[in-house]
């Protein structure tokens, strides 16, 4: 999600976007270890664990130490946790989240990493590396072993607002906008119905995840669906965010995708005319976003991994 694709969206949308209310904006620098340009896995391992990392690398350092990312380290201090994904929870960047992998494509590992945490909510696709396993075993029975609602589609979200909850709604990857309808927003106001629910506060990663696809495929039209849809869903945030008055919102990328650039258009018209560079990322630092207390620290240039250390210490955590 770069600016362009943010741009498109703007002004597909009557010049109007819910993540200008933000409060405070910076760029992030997102080349990994061994790359000028970053795939989602060094890319996610970055936001998530503090560390750059090869590319296709998940949870891990260049040497395949483990580090524990911001997940892991709010679970561990008490704190609730969650991922909303609009892909395979088991994917790159939720992956980085809670896995520790070598490789991005070890989905069936990945998904094994779930049940050695603690995460109270995770709801996006992926469901068939929990159930469809070269091992045979079925995740899902010993999700609910460990006391997790499972649930297999959007209304049965919706209906569980404490505990822990498996929200694995699709068995593949999810689908594209507009077929996957409002999963993200209405997954993401369930997780935090969820979370809220401890005082000690909770950390949540949220990925609109498709604006990448879309951009890869060089599908501008697609770029603005999934981009509205993420943005519906950062609105969502941000009304909980100004209501609760105690929860700091950042909203960034882990790459840009395309090289997209828009030479041309007209704001009247809600017209733009787009054109892409790459098929494959580019390496460009991404714009980010911050809202509510702390947001002051995300502003001008900064690392990729910068988002953990201090988001441990404005949460305190140990
Ligand atoms: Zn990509």
């Amino acid at each position: 999600m770069g600016l362009s694709q943010i741009y498109a969206a703007m002004v597909a949308n009557n010049n109007k976007l819910n993540l200008e209310r933000c409060t405070y904006s910076g760029f992030s620098k997102t080349y990994s270890s061994n790359n000028f340009t970053t795939d989602s896995g060094a890319g996610g391992t970055a936001l998530a664990c503090g560390v750059k990392t090869k590319n296709n690398m998940i949870g891990m350092t260049p040497d395949s130490i483990t580090v524990e990312s911001i997940l892991e380290v709010a679970e561990r201090n008490n704190l609730s946790t969650g991922i909303v994904a609009a892909c395979a929870v088991t994917h790159a960047t939720p992956a980085s989240f809670i896995a520790h992998q070598h490789n991005r494509n070890m989905y069936e590992e990945i998904a094994l990493d779930f049940l050695k945490s603690d995460i109270d909510v995770f709801i996006g696709g992926g469901r068939k590396n929990f159930t469809d396993r070269a091992d045979n075993l079925n995740l899902i029975d010993k999700l609910k072993e460990k006391n997790y609602a499972i649930a297999q589609t959007i209304d049965e979200v919706k209906a569980i607002n404490s505990g822990k909850l498996a929200g694995l709604i699709y068995n593949n990857q999810n689908p594209a906008m507009p077929e996957r309808g409002n999963m993200l927003p209405e997954s993401t106001v369930a997780a935090l119905d969820i979370l809220d629910n401890n005082k000690k506060g909770f950390f949540l990663m949220i990925e609109g995840s498709q604006i990448d696809w879309a951009s890869h495929d060089n599908n501008a039209e697609n770029v603005v669906k999934e981009m509205l849809d993420f943005d519906e869903t950062i609105g969502k945030v941000l009304d909980f965010a100004e209501q609760d008055k105690n929860t700091l919102v950042i909203i960034t990328a882990d790459h840009e995708t395309g090289g997209m650039t828009i030479p041309t258009g007209d704001i009247a018209k809600k017209e733009f005319n787009a054109i892409f560079t790459t098929k494959g990322h580019s390496g460009v630092p991404v714009p980010v976003f911050a809202f509510g207390p702390g947001a002051q620290n995300f502003s001008g240039f900064m690392e990729n991994t910068s988002f953990k250390s201090k988001i441990e210490k404005l949460l305190k955590l140990k």
